[in-house]
């Protein structure tokens, strides 16, 4: 029988690709669409990537089982920016750093970081992004996986690929800011690839001796 995992995510392209994944393991993946009665709104106030996943992968895990049965377990992810000369921020603020909301969001987040670090030189514009993936079963959090690169944020965005803050992320392994790579490009060198790998593994270890 395979696991079914529900995959609170309204963003398709996050579902097809971890289905993509998983497509070998014993897993179903869920969209939001499986749930007759809808999803839980949650608010996502914690101070650390973990806490925010954490929460909703609980209030996920919760109105799985009501809805869909006990067995099912739920996964929610966050993941961010944190730079280094800024303390970490703009970390679980990254996506309203700026206060912005629309199709401008991206912008005024970029503009608003380039504002803070200023003239600051290439050694003091270290930076890195982060994904954290949890995957809980009613009360019970299963696992949390961390995936994360590090990089420099550029002094002007540069490509116009990816989203967010990739314009201004200066990727050394690469060469080139995120926003140049392409997705396949992206996916094997990012904060999301590694923590989709990592789960990867863990779902290889945990599911053959629960289901297989
Ligand atoms: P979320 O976890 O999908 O809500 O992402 C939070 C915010 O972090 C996004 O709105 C982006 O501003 C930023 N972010 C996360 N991952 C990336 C990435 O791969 N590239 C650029 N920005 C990202």
């Amino acid at each position: 029988m395979k696991q079914r995992i529900l995959v609170a995510s309204g963003n398709a392209k996050k579902l097809a690709e971890l289905r993509s994944l998983c497509q070998d393991l014993p897993v179903e993946i869920l969209g939001p669409e499986a749930l007759p009665q809808g999803l839980p709104e949650v608010e996502e106030d914690g101070d650390t990537f973990l806490a925010n996943a954490g929460k909703k992968a609980f209030a996920f895990a919760e109105a799985a089982q009501a809805q869909l049965g006990e067995d099912v377990w739920a996964l929610a992810d966050d993941s961010g920016l944190v730079v280094d000369a800024l303390d970490g921020a703009p970390g679980v603020y990254s996506a309203r750093f700026a206060g912005v909301e629309g199709p401008e969001r991206d912008a005024a987040n970029i503009a608003h970081l380039l504002h803070a670090l200023g003239d600051a030189p290439e050694e003091q514009r270290g930076a890195a992004f982060v994904c954290l993936i949890a995957v809980a079963h009613g009360e019970e959090l299963l696992f949390a996986v961390e995936g994360r690169v590090e990089g420099s944020i550029l002094e002007a965005p540069d490509g116009d690929g990816g989203f967010g803050y990739d314009p201004v992320f200066f990727h050394p392994g690469s060469g080139r800011s995120f926003a140049r790579l392409s997705p396949a490009e992206k996916a094997a060198v990012s904060h999301r690839g590694e923590a989709v790998a990592k789960l990867r593994h863990v779902l290889e270890t945990v599911l053959p001796q629960t289901q297989r």
